[in-house]
């Protein structure tokens, strides 16, 4: 063998053993949710499901997060086969909401929910109550539709026009076909919004008269 073809399979090894151990390194360590003191809500498994059913909420999130997160609930109700509601039994909830200390949220982010992926997961979202201030009821509706998209199982989304997109929402975004698609791979949609997976689901705007509220 040439010294230059030795030195190529001798890269080439080297290459491979990297690979191998990234690859193995990235089995090994899922990714872990944060975590909070909070008791969760006993039946946040019921989440992974995929008809998903009844599914109690417990809002102790404070205003005005708690209304956007009622409007939020509305929404996903007309997209999923479920029946998001309020429940304030921590025995008979599976999501709960809760304002976020600066362990869990820092000044970049608004809000925060924990995936089911990952491990810890217990069914939490967590809002901060200071970010609420300096947004629209609109960006706050858009909020909690994107955060509650994450404990569904949704991504994020490169697109600006999707509720999924990774920056702050304005309350006007759609799940596109892409987010449609994704979210039918983790829950069964209702009959309408699976015969629209080729295009999106708009996110409804607030009527004028719960603007005004
Ligand atoms: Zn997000």
């Amino acid at each position: 063998m040439s010294k230059s073809k030795q030195f190529v399979v001798g890269v080439l090894a080297v290459w491979f053993g990297f690979v191998a151990q990234v690859m193995a390194g990235t089995e090994e360590k899922p990714k872990a949710n944060w975590t909070s003191g909070d008791e969760p809500c006993a039946k946040y498994d019921s989440l992974r499901r995929p008809v998903l059913g009844e599914i109690g909420v417990k809002i102790d999130a404070s205003e005005p997060w708690a209304e956007a997160f009622r409007r939020a609930l509305s929404f996903w109700n007309t997209v999923l086969v479920a029946n998001f509601h309020e429940e304030t039994n921590l025995n008979a909830c599976a999501v709960r909401i809760i304002n976020g200390g600066p362990g869990i949220l820092n000044n970049a982010i608004v809000a925060r929910s924990q995936l089911t992926e990952w491990d810890n997961f217990r069914g939490k979202i967590a809002v901060s109550p200071g970010a609420a201030t300096a947004m629209s009821s609109d960006e706050l509706y858009g909020a909690a539709v994107h955060e509650l998209g994450h404990i569904l199982g949704l991504k994020h989304n490169a697109s600006s026009r999707s509720v999924m997109y990774f920056l702050n929402v304005n309350g006007t975004e759609v799940l596109d076909s892409k987010d449609i698609l994704d979210l039918s791979s983790h829950h069964k949609l209702c009959a309408n919004s699976g015969q629209v997976a080729q295009t999106s689901v708009r996110v409804p705007p607030l009527h004028q008269a719960e603007r005004d509220q």
